[in-house]
């Protein structure tokens, strides 16, 4: 029989590259990406080889563009599923260009449900975000919190996205989606062979504490210190990339298997502890032993003050917790930004 054939968007990404990773080597599925490396590196692919021994083919195709999406699709009429990560990310960078925040990730997401349709794919698994929670009065954050107003309009497009494929879902008889709301996925794989790569100047908290470490960034801020919160910055719930990736490989698994309650269903990932960035920073400096140059900055736009998840539905759908702490969040960063710099260096 042959394998059944998934399309990963977004693949030589961060989340995508190690779901990809963890698929080939769990599961017999056949794995095809899409992604236009406007904010990756095709040598991504090189390192899921290296890491898993098998190789996957890769489209640099740019999912705004409909027809380049459906010749993949013409390519490739037998997938069975999609896990849609390609999108841009930087609640910062959304601030500042909203247009092409809302341009991008929109237009993605309703070409590929297009392609759904047209092409009878009936399994779907969108990249959502607990942004889409927005500032919450009760935590930890279960998914009957109400969403409230987006932060930010990268928060407001996955709000937009989630609401597409529900209405979406509503008139397709045969088609099954979940959105999977991540709390903030760092580290990298525990080989220390792949992590996050930005293109550009990193925002998020992890890429910029070992980028500080090893030199690139002078001098980090931490946006806010008079949060009401155990320190006074801001709350997240951390939680490993690998373990994004196997949650990704249920989700799949439930919807194949029929298992789910729902034609669509929401799942929040994350990991039930808050943690916050003075503590993600003394973490880091204790397994790395490098004393990071940070100074205490005011709230940044678009930022919520504490967040983080309830784990009930994840473990009760999905049969999936994380396994990974703190610690090994930052060491595994660490060793990968050791393993960037070497490669510069050469
Ligand atoms: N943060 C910070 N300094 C930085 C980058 C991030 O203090 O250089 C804080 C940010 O204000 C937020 C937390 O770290 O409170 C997590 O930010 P990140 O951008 O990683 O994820 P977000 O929760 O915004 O998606």
């Amino acid at each position: 029989m042959s394998k059944k054939k998934i399309l990963v968007t977004g693949g030589c990404g961060y989340i995508g590259s190690h779901t990809i990773i963890e698929m080939l080597m769990q599961t017999d599925f056949e794995v095809v990406s899409i992604d236009s490396l406007i904010n990756s590196s095709i040598h991504t692919l090189e390192r899921i080889r290296q890491i898993t021994g098998k190789s996957i083919k890769n489209y640099q195709t740019d999912l705004c563009n409909l027809a380049e999406v459906e010749k993949v699709f013409d390519e490739n009429t037998d997938f069975v599923g999609i896990i849609h990560f390609a999108a841009l990310k930087s609640v910062p960078d959304s601030v500042a260009q909203p247009l092409h925040y809302y341009h991008n990730n929109i237009n993605s997401l309703l070409n590929l449900l297009k392609c759904c349709a047209k092409y009878g794919v009936n399994n779907f698994i969108f990249s959502s975000s607990c942004s889409v929670y927005g500032n919450v009065a009760k935590l930890p954050v279960n998914e009957q919190t109400p969403l409230s107003i987006a932060e930010s309009p990268y928060a407001y497009t996955k709000q937009i996205g989630e609401n597409i494929i529900k209405d979406f879902i509503k008139n397709q008889a045969q088609t099954k989606a979940i959105a999977l709301r991540y709390f903030n996925p760092v580290g990298a794989h525990t080989s220390g062979l792949n992590g996050e790569n930005p293109i550009n100047k990193p925002t998020s908290l992890v890429p910029v504490i070992t980028q500080t470490a090893i030199g690139i960034i002078k001098e980090m801020s931490v946006f806010g210190e008079d949060y009401d919160t155990r320190d006074g910055s801001c709350v997240r719930d951390y939680i490993h990339v690998t373990d994004i990736a196997e949650a990704h490989i249920k989700a799949l698994a439930y919807l194949l298997e029929g298992k789910n309650e729902a034609n669509y269903e929401v799942i929040n990932l994350g990991t039930g502890n808050g943690v916050t960035v003075l503590e993600a920073i003394h973490a880091f400096e204790k397994v790395s032993g490098v004393k990071l140059n940070y100074k205490m900055k005011g709230r940044r736009d678009g930022d919520v003050a504490a967040i983080y998840s309830d784990t009930t539905m994840s473990e009760q759908k999905l049969g999936w917790k994380t396994s990974i702490g703190i610690e090994e969040m930052m060491s595994s960063a660490w060793k990968w930004q050791q393993l960037l710099k070497d490669e510069q260096a050469k």
